[in-house]
């Protein structure tokens, strides 16, 4: 059997990714994804999916970089427009609210990402044994 195989059941995508994207295990939807912070459960505790073969790896920080850096950058770009602050005040506003942001999605982010993993089965989510790739 291989990812390719069409005798799975199709798994959805954006309701993985929803799932993911709150935190909830991808399949059930009631399960918590993660154990810690960032730390994915290696198994659902309420359907008992396998969730310990994603490799969300560096994709979710990308995301959050992304998705941060442009809100920032935006703002800041407003308020140079609009106002005149001190470099100071410059650094006091942008650094903190770049690290909440950032704090703020990252783990939704990642949960989105191995949503995403589990509903195309990638790695070992596909129900198959995981491959492992010879250098
Ligand atoms: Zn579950």
């Amino acid at each position: 059997m291989t990812i390719s195989d069409t005798t799975l059941p199709d798994r959805s995508k954006s309701q993985a990714v929803m799932r993911g994207l709150k935190c909830t295990c991808p399949n059930c939807a009631e399960g918590k994804l993660f154990d810690k912070w960032l730390k994915v459960t290696p198994e659902c505790s309420v359907c008992g999916e396998q969730l310990h073969h994603e490799r969300a790896q560096d994709f979710p920080p990308y995301i959050t970089i992304m998705i941060v850096g442009h809100v920032i950058v935006t703002l800041l770009m407003m308020v140079e427009a609009n106002f005149v602050w001190s470099l100071t005040t410059h650094l006091l506003v942008w650094i903190p609210l770049s690290t909440a942001m950032t704090l703020a999605i990252m783990q939704p982010v990642k949960g989105g990402v191995v949503g995403f993993q589990w509903a195309v089965r990638m790695f070992g989510f596909g129900d198959t044994e995981e491959r492992v790739e010879q250098p």
